[in-house]
């Protein structure tokens, strides 16, 4: 039997019936506890078997697999409409961070409560003052023997309300050029100076957050690398973002749009041009990332390709959810209240969220920035 067979059998015997084809998107953490028993079962059969996170060593509640071995596993989830079990900044972006980066300590204290879903974190990088231009960050951290004490504020940090801990960016000397005076810290979200404000979304969510810190107090031991080289950290973890990004993992995945069009305007030839189009380039982008995948040098890492995929990928799904809407006509335009499907109602939501993943993680004119600079050899 192969690896991809194998996989596909055990993912029919464990997934519970009623969850195949749900889109169940959790995180983790102390205050996300899981309520569905069937997904509590399926959560822990994953969990038992190393697959909330399958390429991380066994010693940190991974299953050690390699990229073909990922690549199996996420196609048996898909083939057999399986929820992926979990999700989030701490599965995607922190893990591999400190998997590469991290002390054994470091290791050792974090990454097993992500693994099990124990701990949720967030991302404390974008402030009131610094998005784009994220070196101009202000938040700063004053050394007091054993920790730092964490003053300033962090804005638009998705789900800090029900996170355990954030990693974030903090300057920790302000009198050398702005690139060098950052450090890369893990906060507790426990700590008493810690305020937490959620900001309501364009779509009716308020996953977004500003933070403020009176205060706050980050162990050393929480230091990720060294102090003042947090730069080159953030950059790294950027990457992991946008990997998880161009690979779809946060992004609400848009229905079929053939069946939408076969819905809503059979026979409509113009709108039918549309969406043909539109699978083209979607095909096109799917082959593009396979072949990628084949020719990276190493298995898993990201490069500056992976502002390509996420540029791309948040753009197709962006026009996708636009066409849809458009479809949909007068259906499309519903916000609450009856005459609309909940389908309706949620798919136009969807459109409006995704404009936000053509910001978040770097905006798609910076991804452009750094494809034409890093990727095409252009001049600045
Ligand atoms: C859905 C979502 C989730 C997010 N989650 C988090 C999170 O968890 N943690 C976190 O720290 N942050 C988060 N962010 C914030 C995000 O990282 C910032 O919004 C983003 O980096 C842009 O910064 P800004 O909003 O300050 O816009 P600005 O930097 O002020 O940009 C404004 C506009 O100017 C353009 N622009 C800026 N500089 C250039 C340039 N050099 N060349 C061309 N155009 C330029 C931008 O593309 C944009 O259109 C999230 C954002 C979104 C939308």
């Amino acid at each position: 039997m192969t690896l991809t067979e194998e996989l596909g059998h055990w993912v029919r015997a464990n997934c519970p019936a009623e969850l195949v084809g749900s889109v169940f998107k959790y995180g983790g953490g102390s205050h996300q506890a899981i309520t569905d028993p069937a997904f509590r079962a399926w959560f822990d059969a994953c969990f038992d078997r190393g697959f909330t996170v399958p390429d991380w060593p066994k010693a940190y509640g991974g299953a050690g697999f390699d990229k073909a071995g990922v690549a199996a596993l996420r196609e048996a989830f898909r083939v057999n409409g399986a929820p992926v079990p979990l999700s989030g900044a701490g599965a995607e972006m922190l893990g591999p961070l400190l998997l590469e980066m991290g002390t054994d300590d470091q290791k050792i204290r974090h990454l097993p409560k992500i693994a099990s879903g124990e701990i949720r974190w967030c991302q404390g990088d974008s402030e009131p003052g610094a998005g784009s231009d994220l070196a101009s960050l202000q938040t700063r951290a004053s050394a007091q023997g054993d920790h730092y004490l964490v003053n300033g504020s962090k804005i638009w940090t998705s789900n800090a309300y029900m996170s355990d801990w954030m990693f974030a960016l903090v300057r920790t000397d302000v009198d050398v050029p702005k690139q060098e005076g950052i450090s890369f810290v893990l906060i507790s979200m426990d700590d008493p100076g810690l305020t937490v404000n959620q900001i309501e979304l364009i779509n009716g969510e308020s996953e977004f957050c500003q933070v403020f810190f009176d205060d706050v107090k980050a162990e050393k031991r929480d230091l990720v690398g060294q102090e003042n080289r947090g730069w080159g950290i953030a950059k790294r973890l950027l990457q992991f973002e946008r990997s998880a990004v161009g690979e779809g993992s946060f992004i609400p995945r848009s229905s079929s749009l053939p069946e939408i069009l076969q819905g809503y305007a059979p026979g409509d030839v113009a709108a039918g041009n549309r969406v043909l189009d539109h699978e083209m380039r979607k095909a096109a982008f799917d082959l593009t990332k396979k072949r990628a995948a084949a020719e990276q040098k190493t298995p898993g890492a990201a490069t500056f390709a992976t502002s390509t995929f996420k540029h791309l990928s948040t753009r197709l799904e962006s026009d996708g959810l636009d066409i849809t809407v458009a479809l949909m006509g007068a259906q499309g335009t519903g916000w609450h209240g009856t005459g609309f499907s909940n389908a309706e109602l949620a798919t136009t939501r969807k459109m409006l969220l995704s404009k936000g993943f053509l910001i978040a993680g770097g905006s798609s004119e910076v991804q452009l920035n750094i494809i034409a600079k890093r990727v095409l050899g252009l001049l600045d």
